[in-house]
Order: structure tokens, then C-alpha cells, then sequence
């Protein structure tokens, strides 16, 4: 497994942050000396981690040789688990998705060896690409410092479960697995991706709801780690029961699960003949039923973000839904409905995001985040 020092990681660290630097920008960057750089570099092109490029960046149109990039041959890979849908894809350290592959699941299937299998599926098509780590994006609560999936609305059975190491062995992987939940993975891809210019809160609707916080330049994780966990704050009016033993829980509303209640609900006792079976494909096809789950059950969590968005006022408020691009503009025009007098941007985030953010997990281990330790 990769072993690298404190200033290695540095230099990796500047270059995820800023992308292609020259030489002396990381001197300047990382605070060491010309030849200590140097050095630094060469090992880290020994180890396949970068590579020296001729140009900064797809739109900087000068081409000027000596610049340093992340290498675009190395791979991480990452997996988004969901009540229904297992998506993986290969990210390179430039932060690019260069293959993916989805596959549905059915209830009551175990995620893991589901995963694992589309894993190795991915893991075919690359043949002799290096793969340096793998993220995994899991719906619940996760302890962070043992890898492991503490609790799991989605996935009740899931309690105190290594699931970090359970895929590092099925895949008999010689390389470390992180794990966080689903909107640290959301978040995580944009920080990587150099697509956030201030604070940011995202909310990550999956099968469930949780939310991810952006201040000062930092994902904030708290001493539990599951800082933004608000699937289960309480709705005003909220009456439905949850399944964590709550009543009127934001779950219970919005969401996956909620919706595809919601929407079966819709098409009993009424012709519903050519209409899609499921809430997703219902929503792909801009059903009038489906947009109008959509708009109310989110007009539902205006109230709860408002009041988030004005304790932590955030530059940006991102939604990650995961959703094809056809989807992607019912979304984006309900979203940009309801909540554009909550945060000064409203966005949402890019299909795949998610999975490509479990992987970009691997992006903050290489950079030397104290969250992340092989
Ligand atoms: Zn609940």
C-alpha cells in the first residue's frame, strides 16, 4: 500500500486544490525550498501520482511547458449504495470519471456483495490501470474513526458494521477504503472539483435526506461526524410515522422512499395506463403527477433550510438528487422554484456526483486530510 510523508501529501494536497502548478508555485505553496520540491516531485512521479503536464488547465490556451499535474493514468474508484440504485465509477487524480457503470437493486438485497460485483465489473474494463484506494457512499450514519456503518434507516440490518473492510477483502484490494455518507461524498466531489467559491451547505436527496456543511474552506464533520444529518429533524405539521420511531421526521416527506410512497399512492384508483411504475422514470418522463410530488414535498423543506441557511449563511445551496440530465432540468427548475430566497445560488450537483465524490474521498487521503488514514 502507498506509503507517502507529511510534506509528499503537501504537495499533492496544493496540487488537488489548485490543479497543474508549476514549480515553483508549490515552493511557494507548500513553504519548502526549491530542491526539496524538486525531489518531492520526482519520488511522486516514481510512484505514478503526477506527472509533468504542458498546460494548466483545459481553458488556460497558452501552452507553457513545466507545469506539475496529478497523473490522469492513476485510478480511484468509488461506489454510491442507495435503497435502489448502486452506481460505481473510476475516477483519475485530475478528478475526471472515465468509466461508470449502475445496476438497480431490489429490496431486500444486500448492498455489499451487490457492490462488490459491479466493483469488479468496473474493475475488468480498466485491466492494468493502478487503483490507489476506494470511497464508498453510504446511505446513514457512519463512525468515522472505525470505518464502519453505525446505524442505517435505509438499511436496518446495518448496525456497527465494518463495511470499510468487508470490501477491501471481497476485492482483495492492496489499497485502503474510505466510507462516509452520502452528502460528505456530494460535498467532497465539489471541494475536489474546485467548484465551490465560498460556504456551502448541500442537501443530498437519495432514498433519504441529509445535508452536508462547507465553511471557511472546511467540510465539517463534528466530533460524531455526522454534522448536517437532518433526515430526522421534525416537520412543522409533520404527522407520518418514521422509521426511526419518530413522528414527522423530513424523511418521511422528501426523498426516494417518500417519493415512490407518494407517487404509488398517486397512481392507485385512477387510470394510470401508460404511466412509468416507478417514481424515477415517472419524473425522467416529466409526469405531472411525479413534478408535482416533487415541488410539494420540497416546498415541505423550505422552512427547515431556511432556517439552516440563515444561522450558517452559505454562498451557495447545492442539491445533489443524483438524477439523469433529462431529470436534472425538473429538478433544477423546481429547486430553483422553491429555494431561490434561501441562499444567493441555488444549484445541483452533476449526475454521478456522488460516487465520483466516494472516490474523490481517496483525493483528500492523498492530500494528507486527518479524516482520512490508510
Ligand atoms: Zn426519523
Amino acid at each position: 500500500m502507498l506509503k507517502l510523508n507529511n510534506s509528499q501529501r503537501r504537495v499533492l494536497g496544493a496540487l488537488v486544490r489548485y490543479g497543474p502548478l508549476t514549480r515553483r508555485e508549490i515552493c511557494a505553496s507548500v513553504n519548502l525550498s526549491w530542491a526539496a520540491v524538486s525531489k518531492i516531485v520526482q519520488h511522486l512521479q516514481d510512484l505514478e501520482l503526477v506527472i509533468d503536464s504542458d498546460e494548466r488547465d483545459s481553458n488556460n490556451r497558452g501552452r507553457r511547458p513545466g507545469f506539475v499535474a496529478m497523473n490522469p493514468e492513476t485510478l480511484i474508484l468509488g461506489v454510491s449504495i442507495n435503497r435502489e440504485v448502486i452506481k460505481t465509477v473510476s475516477l483519475d487524480l485530475t478528478g475526471r470519471v472515465t468509466n461508470s457503470e449502475t445496476a438497480l437493486l431490489t429490496d431486500g438485497d444486500d448492498p455489499v456483495p451487490e457492490a462488490v460485483k459491479l466493483l469488479s465489473k468496473l474493475m475488468k474494463k480498466l485491466s492494468v490501470a493502478p487503483v490507489i484506494a476506494l470511497g464508498v457512499s453510504f446511505p446513514g450514519l457512519i463512525d468515522v474513526t472505525k470505518q464502519e456503518v453505525a446505524f442505517s434507516v435505509n438499511f436496518p440490518e446495518f448496525v456497527n458494521r465494518p463495511v470499510a473492510e468487508e470490501f477491501r477483502l471481497a476485492l482483495q484490494l492492496d489499497a485502503p477504503v474510505f466510507i462516509e455518507r452520502n452528502a460528505v461524498c456530494d460535498i467532497t466531489r465539489l471541494v475536489t472539483n474546485r467548484r465551490l467559491s465560498g460556504d456551502a451547505i448541500l442537501v443530498s436527496l437519495h432514498s433519504g435526506v441529509s445535508a452536508a456543511v462547507y465553511i471557511d474552506g472546511q467540510i465539517l464533520h463534528g466530533k460524531s461526524g455526522n454534522i448536517g444529518e437532518l433526515g430526522h429533524l421534525k416537520l412543522r405539521d409533520g404527522a407520518i410515522p418514521c422509521a426511526c420511531g419518530g413522528v414527522g421526521c423530513v424523511e418521511t416527506v422528501v426523498g426516494g422512499l417518500a417519493w415512490s410512497r407518494k407517487y404509488r399512492k398517486a397512481l392507485r384508483g385512477r387510470r394510470s395506463e401508460g404511466l412509468p411504475a416507478r417514481f424515477a422514470d415517472a419524473l425522467d418522463a416529466a409526469v405531472p403527477e411525479a413534478v408535482a410530488i416533487l415541488r410539494e414535498t420540497l416546498s415541505a423543506l423550505c422552512p427547515v433550510l431556511s432556517e439552516i441557511t440563515t444561522l450558517l449563511r452559505p454562498d451557495t445551496l447545492v442539491f445533489s438528487a443524483d438524477v439523469p440530465e433529462s431529470t436534472a432540468l425538473v429538478f433544477s427548475t423546481v429547486i430553483n422554484e422553491g429555494f431561490e430566497s434561501v441562499a444567493p445560488e441555488v444549484v445541483l450537483a452533476e449526475p454521478f456526483s456522488t460516487a465520483a465524490g466516494a472516490a474523490a474521498l481517496g483525493l483528500l487521503w492523498l492530500s494528507g486530510n486527518p479524516h482520512y488514514k490508510a
